[in-house]
């Protein structure tokens, strides 16, 4: 059976999956929303065989229905290998009664590399079924992590070319250096001197340039997004909770058809909307547990019904969740609205106007799945360290947003590898951090967490600075001809 994509924001023709993957977002601005959630054709127990890379091929089959069997294995391989530093790719461990699934071994250490590891083929591939002639030039502005994973993602990947900006001095220096030190001809990263927004207002604005669309097509370069939006990155996510689920079956921690909750620290919600579908999917999950970090927008709407944006941004140690809009909610709210994209145009319009809107009784009434939940500061950093005493397994500061400590037999997402940890939660479990430069801090919760640091952060303490450029905001388009040469 065939998938077509809808687009989330008018009833406009439906797309097939590598179309869907090309564009990113809808010409309406909505985004790409399978037709009908799949089924699994294999029984959990045959899945339970597989390894995470054939896992991978049967859940993507069902929803790339286009791309031939060669064409996804291809991606698949070329994604999922020694990048990552474990061969089961997202192992589980299991720590006080949960089961903790560890989405951090690939090249930078945090989730996005689950996704972002495969997006770069799966775009070249639907260029290539698309008749795309042009390279794929991805345009990218960062705050941070995102920007080092989409590298990693499309570093020496032939046929695609990638520019990141990021604010000169609005990364960390680790998070700079682990970026300017980005190996690969195709890659361009570039300092603004300027915040956040004006990076990302500049490449929206390049994105919007009819007169450099032109100019680039003729030297056979188009710009595409590599967002937490494009569907490319949702599906692949689907595969880790598919497979974990078919890991505690096969050892024997429970038992076919049992069903378990799945907690997700979150921001933009993609990583639970991943969950949702594998549910739909027919893996056995209960409850789907939304749980923020004091930007609790997602807590207060799974209790309301009400998303209102309209409140005090809080800067959190669990960065990547400190989030207002999250936009893959989208796709929910499109769904409980029974697929009227008139109905949820019109919450979203509300949103961008007002900051806000309500959903209706009968679509809260859907959202049962749902639960929202919290942690403070306070709590995030608790968790740590009872956990630490508790069972010797450290965690890193998103994850323990999902950790309330009352998770038992609950599959937890852990979206950072621990080295990550934030120092100010660091000294919850050891007293001599302040006396520690950075690379020793990172040994020495290497030595506490019982891990190994990671290659992406020992390389990059001797690896030699390849990106220098600095530019005004005013200059991006000139650099970004430059780096093409037209
Ligand atoms: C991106 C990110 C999240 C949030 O995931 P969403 O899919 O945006 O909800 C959580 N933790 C870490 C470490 C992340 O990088």
């Amino acid at each position: 059976m065939n998938v077509f994509y809808r687009s989330t924001r008018s009833k406009s023709e439906p797309v097939k999956a590598s179309e869907a993957i090309l564009r990113g977002l809808a010409e309406d601005g909505g985004l790409y929303v399978p037709e009908s959630v799949p089924r699994l054709d294999k029984t959990l127990e045959e899945l339970s065989q597989m390894t995470y890379q054939e896992t991978a091929y049967e859940v993507m089959k069902l929803f790339f229905t286009d791309f031939t069997e060669e064409e996804l294995k291809n991606c698949i391989n070329k994604a999922y290998d020694s990048k990552f530093d474990t061969e089961v790719i997202a192992p589980l461990v299991e720590a006080d009664g949960a089961y903790y699934l560890e989405l951090f071994h690939g090249a930078t250490i945090a989730f996005k590399d689950m996704a972002l590891s495969i997006l770069p083929h799966l775009l070249i591939t639907s260029a290539k079924k698309n008749n795309v002639k042009n390279d794929i030039v991805i345009l990218t502005a960062t705050s941070g992590d995102t920007g080092k994973a989409a590298l990693a993602g499309f570093a020496d990947v032939e046929g695609t070319k990638i520019i990141v900006f990021y604010p000169k001095n609005g990364v960390s220096p680790i998070q700079e250096k682990q970026m300017v030190t980005q190996k690969g001809d195709n890659t361009f990263v570039v300092g603004i001197t300027g915040n956040f927004d004006d990076a990302q207002t500049g490449v929206k604005k390049l994105f919007g340039d009819k007169e450099l669309a032109d100019e680039m097509n003729k030297a056979g370069f188009q710009f595409s997004s590599a967002n937490s939006i494009n569907i490319g990155r949702l599906v692949p996510q689907v595969v880790y909770y598919v497979y974990s689920y078919a890991q505690l079956l096969k050892e024997g921690k429970i038992a076919n058809g049992e069903k378990i909750n799945v907690v997700v620290p979150t921001g933009n919600f993609g990583n639970i909307l991943a969950a949702y579908f594998a549910k739909n999917m027919g893996v056995p999950i209960d409850r789907l547990i939304c749980a923020s970090n004091e930007n609790k927008v997602l807590y207060d709407f799974f209790e309301t019904g009400i998303y209102d944006r309209n409140r005090e941004f809080v800067l959190t140690s669990s960065p990547s969740m400190d989030i207002l809009i999250s936009s893959n909610l989208e796709r929910l709210i499109y769904l409980m609205a029974g697929c009227d994209s008139d109905k949820n145009a019109a919450f979203m319009n509300s949103l961008s106007k007002e900051g806000k809107y309500e959903i209706t009784k009968e679509m809260k009434e859907n959202m049962s799945d749902f639960y929202g939940n919290y942690a403070s500061e306070k709590e995030t950093a608790d968790t740590i360290k009872a956990l630490y005493e508790k069972t010797g397994y450290v965690i890193d500061t998103h994850t323990a947003v999902a950790a309330t400590g009352d998770n038992t037999k609950e599959l937890l997402a852990s979206t950072a590898s621990p080295i990550k940890l934030t120092r100010s939660l660091m000294k919850a479990i050891h007293e001599n951090i302040e006396t520690m430069g950075d690379f020793e801090y990172e040994h020495e919760l290497s030595k506490i967490a019982n891990v190994t640091v990671p290659n992406a952060i020992e390389e990059i303490r001797t690896a030699p600075v390849l990106h220098d450029t600095i530019c005004d905001k005013e200059e991006m388009k000139a650099v970004v001809k430059k780096f093409l040469g037209i």
